[in-house]
């Protein structure tokens, strides 16, 4: 590994940071074996992205079949079946029961794009609101979207106009000040909706954009009732209600989709990451009237839907379905939250334990305050990663450690890595 560094740093920009300095040789079943034969537990899944876990058997024999047939023809220019019956799927496991249709891209920024475009589109106005903590990438438009300036913003401007933020439902920051903004959403939705209805206007807005549950921005769950009156105000006003679940969906939170919990179905949804088990693939699936509503050729690419992808997403949904998967993601909060509640229930340094399903975060803060540590999260990370566990930070003030471990994990290794985490803490 420190020969792979030394190459790293003379062949790669410096501008690609890596979280840490091994060098994968191997994965499978919630381990990272490196080229030196260290083996890793895997709590991160390459940010979301191997929900199903590395390599998963049938994603990897649909990959094998299909790039000893064809890699590539331009879905636009020699179309092929694997595509329709990716969208054929997405169109079916996505809340709403109304006919819909899909659009298979690369990255989740590059769907996110489309999808404002289709909401662009389709309503006929400019104005795209997103919200304080967002991620949804890093492209011109989406960096414009994305919240937080270092390391995603900072000196690549100037960004897309016509983006506006609104306050977001944070309920362990909002009940500092108010225990009923930590469990009323309606309260902190009314918030947001007088400023968008103020400084923007509904008759200038295409669209607005959520995450479901927060990704890089810090694992946050808007408090119950935020994303409903959100969402019934977006279909009063003839908004695009669009939901971000490229970190959130595929399976990750113990359902197909986070919206679900919340009981609401969004105009598009935006999926990626866990779709393909790591290979690139992204997606804008959502009402048929909105997704028809671009100009035919408006929307596509060289590489969207690309069929390798495309056989591996259909492996991952297969096996998604198929392996009780989404209960295993349920199995895995319980079994989390026993153990960051108790770790919590001895050290305030660990103000909130949140998240669903196998999307699990604890915020740290300063000791018998609320003030953000990330200073304790770095050691924290550091300290772990040096005892071979893989996890990641994130958030606004870089204070929360997030858990993303792959479904295919036993208990058994996850409760090896909590244990070295525990250990670390308790150093700390
Ligand atoms: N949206 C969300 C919610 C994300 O978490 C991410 C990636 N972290 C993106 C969009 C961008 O996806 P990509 O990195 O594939 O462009």
């Amino acid at each position: 590994s420190q020969e792979l560094t030394g190459r790293r740093l003379s062949a790669v920009s410096h501008a690609v940071g890596v979280t840490m300095p091994v060098y994968c040789a191997r994965a499978y079943g919630g381990i990272i074996e490196d080229v030196d034969g260290n083996r890793l537990i895997d709590l991160g899944s390459g940010i979301a992205v191997t929900t199903i876990g590395n390599s998963s058997p049938r994603v990897v024999d649909a990959v094998r079949e299909q790039v000893g047939e064809f890699t590539h023809t331009c879905f636009m220019v020699t179309p092929y079946e694997g595509y329709i019956e990716v969208a054929e799927h997405l169109n079916r496991l996505t809340p709403g029961s109304y006919e819909k249709r899909s659009a298979l891209f690369n990255s989740g920024a590059e769907a996110v794009e489309n999808a404002i475009k289709i909401a662009r589109a389709y309503t006929k106005r400019p104005a795209v609101v997103a919200f304080d903590h967002a991620y949804h990438g890093r492209t011109n438009l989406t960096m414009a979207l994305t919240a937080k300036s270092m390391p995603y913003k900072s000196g690549f401007g100037p960004f897309a106009h016509e983006i506006y933020r609104a306050p977001l439902s944070y309920p362990y920051r909002d009940g500092l000040i108010d225990k009923e903004w930590a469990t009323n959403g309606e309260l902190a939705a009314e918030r947001a909706l007088t400023v968008i209805d103020k400084q923007i206007g509904a008759a200038n807005l295409a669209a607005v954009i959520i995450e479901p549950i927060l990704g890089e921005g810090g694992f946050i769950v808007p408090a119950p009732g935020f994303l409903p009156t959100l969402r019934s105000w977006c279909a009063d006003n003839g908004v695009v209600f669009i939901a971000d679940e490229v970190q959130s969906g595929f399976g990750r939170t113990g359902h197909m989709f986070a919206c679900e919990d919340e009981g609401i179905d969004p105009d598009l949804i935006v999926t990626a990451k866990g779709i393909a088990d790591g290979l690139p693939l992204s997606a804008v699936t959502g009402r048929a009237e909105i997704m028809d509503s671009p100009h035919v050729s408006g929307l596509g690419g060289t590489y969207g839907g690309n069929p390798v992808a495309c056989a591996a997403a259909l492996g991952t949904i297969q096996t998604l379905e198929m392996d009780g998967m989404l209960d295993r993601a349920k199995d895995i909060e319980r079994l989390m939250k026993d153990r960051l509640g108790r770790l919590q229930a001895d050290d305030d340094r660990i103000g909130d334990v949140r998240g669903r399903g196998a999307m699990i975060a604890m915020e740290l803060v300063k000791s018998g305050t609320a003030e953000p540590d990330p200073e304790l999260t770095k050691a924290l990370c550091a300290g772990a990663h040096a005892q071979g566990v893989l996890v990641l930070s994130c958030g606004t003030f870089g204070n929360i450690l997030r858990f993303l471990p792959p479904l295919a994990i036993s208990d058994e290794l996850l409760h090896e890595g909590l244990d070295v985490l525990a250990e670390v803490l308790a150093g700390l």
